[in-house]
C-alpha cells in the first residue's frame, strides 16, 4: 500500500457523459472510490485537468497570447477543483481545494505545509491552477506536486486500460504492457501517455506512474494497494 498517492484526472474524465462541464454523478461515484482508499490508510492528493472548458495550446492564436491561453486553462481547473470539493464534501469526505494561482477569494493558497497538515488530518487536497505557470499541462504539474508532498506514485487515469505498444484504436493486435521504462515512454514515438516533461521528471526522480482505467470499480484501491493495474512505467 502506497502511504500517499496523487491521482491525476483530466478534464475529459470530469465531464463524463457530457461534452464538456462536470458530470457530478461521476463526481459522486468518484468520492467513493477515494473513501476506499483513505479508508485502506492513503492520504490522497488530486491534480485535475481543465480540458472539458480550455487548453491552452488549442486557445491559442487569433490574438490571444499563448502565456494568455494558458492562465485560461489554469482557471479553467480551477473551476473544476472547486467543483470536485463541494461534491466530495456533500458526499461526507471531508476536503480542501487549494490553488497554486492567487484566488484568496476563491481557495486556500497552495502552501507546501499547509497541504500537508490537511493531508495529515485526513483531508483529501484536490489542487488547482496546475503548477500556475505557463507552458506545461497538467502532467507536469501533477510530477512537480507529487514529489514536492512526498507522494510514493502518481496514478494517471486514462479511458484505456493501459499502454499499447501502438494504438488499441487501430490497431487489432496491439499488446497492452504491464510495465514499462521511463526511457521507453520517453523515446517510443508510438506511446504517448504524458508529456515529455513529464516523464522526464519521473525518471530523473525515480517516482512510478501507474497509467490505468480510474473508471472501472476499485481500479483506485487496487492501484493504491500495489496490485498490478494498468501500466506501471518505472
Ligand atoms: N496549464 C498551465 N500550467 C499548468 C497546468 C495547466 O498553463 O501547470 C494550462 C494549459 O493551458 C493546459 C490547461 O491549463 O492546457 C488545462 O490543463 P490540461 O491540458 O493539462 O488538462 P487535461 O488535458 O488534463 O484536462
Amino acid at each position: 500500500m502506497y502511504t500517499r498517492i496523487l491521482l491525476k484526472l483530466s478534464g475529459e474524465q470530469l465531464a463524463g457523459k457530457f461534452d464538456g462541464g462536470i458530470d457530478t454523478e461521476f463526481c459522486q461515484w468518484l468520492a467513493g472510490e477515494i473513501r476506499q482508499v483513505q479508508q485502506a490508510g492513503a492520504e490522497v492528493v488530486i491534480m485535475v485537468g481543465g480540458g472539458n472548458y480550455a487548453r491552452g495550446a488549442q486557445l491559442a492564436g487569433g490574438g490571444i497570447k499563448r502565456v494568455t491561453a494558458d492562465h485560461i486553462g489554469m482557471l479553467a481547473t480551477m473551476m473544476n477543483s472547486l467543483a470536485l470539493t463541494d461534491v466530495f464534501e456533500e458526499e461526507g469526505l471531508p476536503t480542501r481545494c487549494l490553488t497554486t494561482i492567487f484566488a484568496n477569494q476563491v481557495a486556500e493558497p497552495f502552501v507546501h505545509r499547509l497541504a500537508n497538515k490537511h493531508l495529515e488530518n485526513g483531508r483529501i487536497v484536490i489542487v488547482g491552477g496546475g503548477s500556475g505557470r505557463p507552458y506545461v499541462t497538467t502532467d507536469t504539474a501533477a510530477l512537480i506536486l507529487a514529489l514536492e508532498l512526498d507522494c510514493g506514485v502518481v496514478m494517471k487515469a486514462t479511458k484505456v486500460d493501459g499502454v499499447y505498444d501502438k494504438d488499441p484504436n487501430e490497431h487489432d493486435d496491439a499488446q497492452k504492457m504491464d510495465e514499462m521504462s521511463y526511457e521507453r515512454a520517453v523515446t517510443d514515438g508510438a506511446i504517448k501517455v504524458m508529456d515529455n516533461a513529464a516523464m522526464g521528471m519521473a525518471m530523473e526522480h525515480k517516482l512510478p506512474i501507474i497509467i490505468f482505467d480510474a473508471l472501472k470499480p476499485g481500479n483506485i484501491l487496487q492501484a493504491a494497494k500495489g496490485v498490478p493495474v494498468g501500466t506501471k512505467i518505472s
